[in-house]
């Protein structure tokens, strides 16, 4: 007997599709194959992507939570779904580096791969048709997407999650190089960690490998066009898996 049956399709993204269910208070999010990247510029089904992140993701929720981190996450269902609680996502993408990479690179004169320490914290709109652009201060406040004390609170709960992900990934030999969160507000205005933690949303590096391109196992392999982005995820479920064996059945 399943825990619940799914009702009518809420919201669909570019990853995941997030379904109603008979229970107000619990919502289905099924995992795509879909890969996009260069905001959806690039496309591509990669089959077994959708249920290597939503167990990445489920594991990583359940050590967040069993730290204290509040998420929205309930448990599993089938292979590709998650249960989760419904929130209202705040549409700002909160980036973590430990290591400079990516964008920010392109955008600073900051070497790809000097260590960032502290490690830097930083806000993006969440909007497609303006291509996420990085936040200001004024902006956010002009916006009035979160109060000054739902930013700390916001911050606080990224950087939580960051030493969390850090000791966990180090102890698995990977490197956290950089990773983005977002975070929504339950409907008891309980402001949790919300969407995903996979490698699609994570930069991640095998310590024990020093070629700069055999050692990323994160969608850098899908934009850089590596190859093996499956097997990259694979071997990122197994590391974890050697932390957090099996997640929980919703139900
Ligand atoms: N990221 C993400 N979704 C986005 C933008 C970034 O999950 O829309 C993740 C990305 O995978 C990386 C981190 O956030 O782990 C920092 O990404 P960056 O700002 O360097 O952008 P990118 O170079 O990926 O465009």
């Amino acid at each position: 007997m399943t825990a619940y049956s799914l009702g009518s399709l809420l919201y669909e993204g570019k990853a995941k599709r997030v379904y109603a269910t008979d229970q107000p208070e619990v919502v289905a999010v099924e995992y795509k194959d879909d890969a996009t990247a260069f905001n959806a510029l690039k496309k591509a089904q990669l089959a077994g992507k959708g249920e290597l992140n939503c167990r990445i993701s489920a594991l990583l929720f359940e050590h967040l939570a069993s730290r204290g981190v509040p998420t929205h996450y309930l448990g599993v269902g089938g292979e590709r779904w998650m249960l989760c609680r419904p929130v209202r996502v705040i549409p700002v993408e909160v980036v973590i580096r430990n290591i400079a990479a990516g964008s920010l690179c392109k955008q600073m004169p900051i070497e790809p791969g000097t260590a960032l320490e502290p490690p830097l914290l930083d806000l993006y709109y969440k909007d497609d048709a303006y291509g996420d652009p990085l936040l200001t201060e004024a902006r956010l406040e002009h916006l009035g997407l979160v109060t000054p004390q739902q930013r700390r609170r916001l911050e606080d709960l990224a950087r939580q999650v960051n030493r969390e992900l850090l000791a966990l990934f180090g102890s698995l030999g990977l490197q956290l190089v950089d990773f983005k969160i977002e975070l929504g507000f339950t409907t008891t205005g309980e402001l949790v960690v919300a969407d995903e933690i996979s490698p699609d949303t994570c930069r991640l590096w095998d310590r024990g490998v020093a070629d700069a391109q055999d050692r990323i196992l994160d969608k850098d392999r899908f934009r850089q066009d590596l190859g093996g982005v499956v097997e990259a995820y694979g071997e990122v479920l197994k590391r974890v898996q050697g932390a957090c064996p099996e997640p929980r059945v919703y139900g």
